[in-house]
């Protein structure tokens, strides 16, 4: 197999070479002015991204988990509490509600979208709690605790279905944080408002992740939280800063979090093009669907719902045989992944959770056959052609029965 021949899962470099010289004055600037943490293109980048957010507020922050847990810490959420959210998301989504002293609950996925099912969540907030009236709070039965927010997560790229989401959370007067590390400029359409809303806008806060294969990443770590609460923004702003809003007075405790100033001059030139990348995966995706109508249904594709718009941060297909197909592909030089392989509740971290195996039965039906192919804003036809014919071979040889 000759390296033109190989089809990367993902393609940094091509995606970062026409940008090179862009960058390089963003180094350049930051070693002439001595300005590495905080200033203009901290302040720049916030406004672009809360503009392209459709939010009042971005504060950036370390990372996507450093978000997640300003964004859970600032909303109030902290010991004793209970955090609705999915088994079936990177570990960051729940490390973050574990680390403010909250504790997850897992609530099964729609099997389409792998996304929250919002049917399982009214069910579990109706069937396994009691709202106290008296005091403005639900409490799960079996552990007396107040379930303070539910989390859905917009994973590959597609939002979770959030009018019921947030129909619910304003029943119980439960915090939606949204966990869009996978979803810059996804939009869901809202029947309720009958408009469609972006990703990170909808709830009380969202965080994002810049890690650098992120749909818009930086070239390091990096993260921020929307918002349109003043008073969580600056929440925020306290928190990354080792919980000072003026030097050397600390009103809290907070965490050194900060987005830094190369990273953010960066990631101001990367949200330029954002929309130009998205509609290249779109257009990606599209072909890949257009391409497996050769497998005869033998691969099961995403499903975009009609209120959605992904933007396919991974492109996910199912296959019973999903080891076997991803071994054949990287036979073939073909890069693929897993997204996730163990559910959260069934991890070595959350076994004093106390979920068994079976508690979650889609997730981890999901989990045992899913496979992501290769997908990036450059991924040409000629590969993609590659990458199906191989997957095709493979169901076609019987080897996925
Ligand atoms: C990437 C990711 C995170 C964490 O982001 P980091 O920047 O790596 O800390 C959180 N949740 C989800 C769903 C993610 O994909």
């Amino acid at each position: 197999m000759s390296i033109s021949n190989k089809v990367p899962f993902l393609d940094l470099v091509s995606l970062h070479a026409p940008l090179r010289e862009e960058f390089f004055d963003v180094f350049r600037a930051a070693i002439d002015t001595g300005g590495f943490i905080g200033g203009p293109n901290v302040q720049g980048f916030e406004e672009d991204f809360a503009h392209f957010c459709d939010t009042a507020h971005c504060v950036g922050v370390g990372s996507g988990t450093d978000a997640l847990r300003f964004a859970y810490l600032a909303a109030g959420i902290g010991e004793g509490d209970l955090v609705v959210t999915v088994s079936h998301t990177f570990i960051a989504t729940a490390e973050a509600i574990s680390q403010t002293g909250a504790r997850p609950v897992f609530i099964d996925i729609d099997e389409a979208t792998c996304n929250l099912d919002p049917a399982l969540l009214r069910q579990y907030l109706e069937s396994e709690c009691d709202y106290d009236a008296a005091n403005c709070r639900l409490v799960e039965r079996k552990s007396g605790l107040r379930v303070a927010a539910v989390v859905p997560v917009h994973l590959y790229g597609q939002t979770a279905d959030m009018d019921p989401i947030l129909d619910l959370a304003a029943q119980f007067h439960l915090t939606v944080i949204e966990d869009a590390s996978q979803a810059h400029g996804a939009e869901y359409y809202s029947k309720k408002e009958n408009r469609w809303r972006r990703a990170g806008s909808m709830g009380h806060a969202a965080g994002f992740s810049f890690y650098p294969g992120k749909n818009l990443g930086a070239l390091g770590e990096g993260g921020a939280v929307v918002t349109n609460d003043p008073g969580l923004a600056q929440s925020v702003r306290r928190l990354r800063d080792h919980g000072q809003s003026r030097k050397y007075h600390h009103e809290v405790e907070g965490y050194n979090g900060r987005l830094d100033a190369i990273q953010a001059g960066l990631l101001q030139i990367k949200l330029r093009h954002l929309t130009e990348w998205t509609e290249q995966r779109r257009a990606a995706a599209a072909r890949y669907n257009e391409l497996f109508s050769e497998a005869d249904g033998k691969i099961t594709l995403p499903h975009e719902a009609h209120w959605a718009k992904h933007v396919y941060h991974l492109y996910v297909v199912r296959v019973p045989n999903r080891d076997e197909l991803m071994h054949q592909l990287g036979e073939a030089g073909i890069g693929t992944g897993i997204h996730y392989p163990v559910p959260l509740h069934l991890q070595q971290a959350y076994r004093h959770l106390g979920y068994a195996p079976g508690s979650l039965p889609v997730t981890e039906r999901v989990a045992a056959e899913i496979v992501s192919l290769p997908m990036f804003p450059q991924l040409t036809p000629e590969q993609q052609g590659r990458v199906v014919s191989e997957a095709v071979r493979f169901v076609a040889s019987g080897a996925a029965a």
